[in-house]
């Protein structure tokens, strides 16, 4: 019953629309503090889906056949931002049983036992042992006293949190996270949460794509213009020296037009030479859709009839990108 509708809505030539969905994290069983993630059986679960109503095709293959003319009815690409371990370990067996490839941004400065800020954060609210703890040391504003008894006490924590350090400052957010650990009490955490180089070749040897996420995922919007290069250029080089070719597409980390990058960013990726950057602004990609600042979207419904509604809805909407 999708499927028809998707055809109609998703036609094949020059009035094709691609959909491009983004996914983070895969973890193999549910994370308590993460409910709404898919784990490994929600994943199966949703690709089976994909693949009976949309052609899954590389990201890269998708864009030049839509500049052709010539992208097929119901075309979607599948992205994976930052460059997760169980990336390798869970999407990819997953994908390759549903006879999918998808398109990995690795932010590479994690790469081989790094940590990116927010998992700092996470690991650290898992793995403590105290009740609550007070904030106010860490001088952020509006921040004191913090309850962490129950599960449901620490997924509020997180969702008080993450948004309150994402916008600091880059190396200011770097030591407000440091110290929040140590008022958690925690000084072991992990460092196996984001892919191996080897594994960031293993992923290319199976037919799969990667693109550049910068080095040390800062909001380049934030970032001066030589910050913003060298970062950019920085992630490409080193997947590029990793992979032996050249690596022409690029993800602005967090993704937002406006907020997470701005006019001169999207110029800066245009003038080094990438095909094409992806954000986190839903919506479909059309012909005449800047090819440096692709929608991308992806439901959280859990029932096909809705995540695939979700999806036709999502093929009707232009996205909100900077002119
Ligand atoms: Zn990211």
């Amino acid at each position: 019953m999708l499927r028809p509708l998707i055809s109609l809505l998703s036609p094949r030539g020059p009035r094709a629309r691609l959909s491009i969905l983004i996914f983070h994290r895969a973890p193999r069983v549910a994370d308590p503090l993460f409910p709404a993630e898919l784990d490994a059986a929600g994943f199966d679960r949703v690709l089976g889906w994909i693949g009976r109503w949309f052609k899954v095709l590389p990201l890269d293959a998708a864009v030049q056949a839509l500049d052709r003319g010539e992208l097929p009815a119901r075309a979607l690409a599948i992205t994976f931002d930052d460059g997760y371990a169980d990336n390798h370990d869970v999407a990819m067996p997953l994908l390759r049983k549903h006879g999918m490839s998808a398109t990995f941004f690795i932010a590479t400065d994690f790469l081989d036992g790094g940590r990116m800020w927010n998992d700092t954060v996470v690991e650290a609210v898992r793995a403590t042992r105290l009740d609550a703890v007070d904030l106010a040391p860490l001088g952020v504003c509006g921040l004191g006293r913090l309850e962490l008894r129950t599960v449901p006490d620490r997924r509020a924590a997180l969702g008080t949190l993450l948004p309150r350090f994402k916008y600091l400052a880059h190396p200011q957010r770097q030591a407000v996270v440091e110290h929040f650990a140590r008022l958690l009490q925690v000084d072991r955490l992990p460092d196996d949460l984001m892919m191996s180089s080897a594994q960031v070749v293993a992923l290319r040897r199976y037919g799969m794509q990667i693109g550049a996420h910068t080095g040390s995922h800062p909001i380049l919007a934030l970032s001066t213009p030589e910050q913003a290069r060298d970062e950019i250029v920085r992630s490409r080089d080193k997947l590029q020296a990793l992979l032996q070719e050249p690596v022409g597409m690029f993800a602005y980390p967090n993704g937002k037009p406006g907020r997470d990058f701005h006019r001169g960013t999207v110029d800066l990726v245009r003038q080094l030479g990438f095909a094409l950057a992806v954000t986190t602004s839903p919506g479909v990609t059309r012909m005449g859709t800047d090819r440096w600042q692709l929608p991308r979207f992806t439901p959280w419904d859990r029932t096909p009839v809705r995540f695939g509604a979700r999806l036709a809805r999502n093929l009707q909407r232009e996205p909100a990108l900077l002119g």
